[in-house]
């Protein structure tokens, strides 16, 4: 068996840099990667194999394809996120806007242990 992961020998300014970069062509879209244990330490982000491409917000989906504990994990991080932002930028909105946000992420998933995400977001106003 593999030793458990652990995530202090990771750089992670690297990984937020690469997440990044795909999380900057993202729509309203999650996108979940794997990589190996060797590549993630390695920092070697050329064999990343895409595990899922799915809509913001789609919990169910996520559940499916990692879990259900990850998928409550990430949800529960994407909506404090949400109201961060709602906080921040529906300042100048009505009381009660209907504003809505819509959470793109890269995830970067090893051995089915999280390792890190890059976020952004999509905002539709509505007043
Ligand atoms: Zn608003």
């Amino acid at each position: 068996m593999s030793e458990k992961l652990n995530l202090d020998d990771i750089d992670i300014d690297y990984w937020t840099f690469d997440l990044g970069g795909f999380t900057d062509n993202l729509y309203k879209e999650i996108l979940i990667f794997n990589i190996n244990k060797e590549d993630l330490l390695n920092e070697n982000s050329d064999n990343l194999e895409e595990i899922g491409r799915i809509d913001a917000g789609d919990w169910d989906a996520f559940a499916s394809i990692l879990s259900q504990k990850e998928a409550d994990l990430n949800k529960e991080e994407a909506e404090l996120y949400t109201e961060e932002l709602k906080e921040d930028d529906c300042d100048d909105c009505e009381e009660g806007c209907t504003c809505e946000y819509f959470i793109n992420t890269t995830y970067l998933y090893c051995e089915n242990q999280y390792v890190h995400s890059a976020s952004s977001y999509d905002k539709e106003e509505s007043y």
